[in-house]
């Protein structure tokens, strides 16, 4: 028989990892709720016009990395690549934009990409979403990028960088785009790599975050976009520089910064850490004012952001950063003999609905086996039971830490567990 292996760019999460998980998705939960958003569920996949619409015929994502498939009725189904078309389709479809504005929802879940895997990139990853619609206030931007750096902070993250552009909106962006910058790639086309000759064909905003190092001294000199914004574009972002600078969080203006999707307007941003290498990025965002209305909405602003999980606990193990661990049973019953054995079950059972973790061994191996498995699995306390014990109505307990091995009476011992971990707490 074949051995099956995991999807090539998929991973399975092994419990050794979930207490780095947990810790990021239990911050994560915790962070945004401080700030007023709460959870949403869309589902894994929608129409493919959900996302070819929203995410922009001409991006990476939607002309080569979609997962695509016509389910059995004939319709055109796509797993979902990111979260915000689809909270903006469920936006829409439950009439959100008569709810007070704005709305504000995360969503934390796999989404799909079909890309080339290597380290931190994957076919699988798992985003950490946070959508502010009905609100155009620059305080809302910030408030995402806060979210962001409050996250990345909270898990002790070093050399975190944000980088920040404004790419306008449909009114500056375009006169921009043909007037200045494709004049000005064109002038220098000879230069480009036949990738960024193409993306100049098909998209030429893309040109400026290319990372084809032929290309890099064009985009270098290239004019930025922040210098033709109109008014209303340059004053927003003026001010989310100025919250951003009054509450003293660093950032860097970086004028190539473009962003894979089609729908951002104003506000861009990206955030990377050291430890990831080449795919350096463990999260990014924007403004995206536009989409609601490309959805069949009303004209209604947003903004959002987005953090892959895999890349941060990548991120936690380069730096050293170890996360709480999850619970786990400290008690541990071994037994000899039969009746001891049911003693045992019972034991554990009172134990575990007080609250208290407890094992049994199973079978009937030999004390010195139990004991082996015992220390083995990393419990602190193994409780002895054997014929003696049983008869005098008492069992043994022992510290694997300490080798101190104290008698307790069986009805006492729920109480003498609670009063244990009360002095000394345990995961
Ligand atoms: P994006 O929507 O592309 O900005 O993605 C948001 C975040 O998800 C990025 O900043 C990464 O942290 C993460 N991410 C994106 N693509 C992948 C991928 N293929 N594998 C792992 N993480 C990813």
């Amino acid at each position: 028989m074949a051995r099956y292996q995991a999807p090539r760019g998929t991973q399975d999460i092994l419990p050794e990892d979930q207490a780095y998980w947990q810790w990021v998705l239990g911050l994560a939960r915790e962070i945004a709720a401080r700030y007023g958003f709460q959870p949403i569920e869309v589902p894994v996949f929608e129409d493919t016009e959900v996302f070819a619409r929203g995410v922009g015929t001409g991006t990476d994502i939607v002309e080569k990395e979609m997962y695509t498939f016509e389910d059995r009725g004939g319709r055109s189904l796509t797993l979902r690549p990111e979260f915000t078309a689809g909270i903006v389709r469920a936006y829409i479809e439950h009439g959100m934009y008569v709810w007070p504005q704005p709305v504000k929802v995360y969503a934390i879940g796999p989404v799909f990409r079909y890309e080339a895997p290597q380290a931190g990139r994957y076919r699988q990853h798992t985003q950490f979403s946070c959508e502010c619609i009905g609100e155009a206030d620059p305080v809302a931007d910030f408030e995402i990028m806060s979210i962001a750096w409050d996250l990345y902070a909270a898990l002790g993250f070093e050399g975190v960088q944000f980088q920040l552009n404004s790419i306008g909106c449909p009114r500056c962006r375009p006169p921009y785009i043909r007037d200045v910058l494709v004049p000005y790639l064109q002038s220098r086309i000879a230069e480009l790599s036949k990738l960024d000759v193409e993306r100049l064909r098909k998209n030429p905003l893309r040109v400026l975050d290319t990372k084809e190092p032929e290309s890099q001294p064009v985009v270098a000199e290239a004019p930025a976009i922040t210098e033709y914004l109109c008014t209303e574009c340059r004053d927003h972002f003026a001010q989310l520089r100025f919250y951003l600078d009054m509450l003293e969080r660093p950032y860097e203006i970086n004028p190539r910064l473009v962003r894979g999707l089609d729908y951002y307007t104003k506000t861009v941003f990206e955030v990377t850490a050291p430890g990831l290498g080449a795919q350096n990025a463990v999260g990014g965002g924007g403004r995206y004012d536009g989409l609601v209305e490309v959805l069949g909405g009303p004209p209604t602003p947003g903004v959002g952001f987005a953090a892959g999980i895999e890349r941060i606990v990548l991120v936690l193990k380069a730096q050293g950063i170890t996360p709480p661990p999850l619970p786990y049973p400290q008690v541990y019953f071994v037994h000899h003999g039969s009746p001891a054995k049911d003693a045992a079950v019972a034991m554990a059972d009172r134990l575990r609905h007080c609250g208290i973790g407890a094992l049994v061994a199973f079978g009937n191996r030999s004390l010195k086996s139990q004991l082996r498995h015992a220390s083995k699995v990393g419990v602190r306390y193994v409780v002895i039971i054997g014929e003696e014990e049983l008869a005098r109505g008492e069992v043994q307990v022992k510290d694997l830490q300490t080798g101190q091995q104290t008698a307790v009476l069986q009805a006492e011992l729920v109480k003498w567990f609670q009063n244990l971990f009360a002095q000394h707490p345990t995961p």
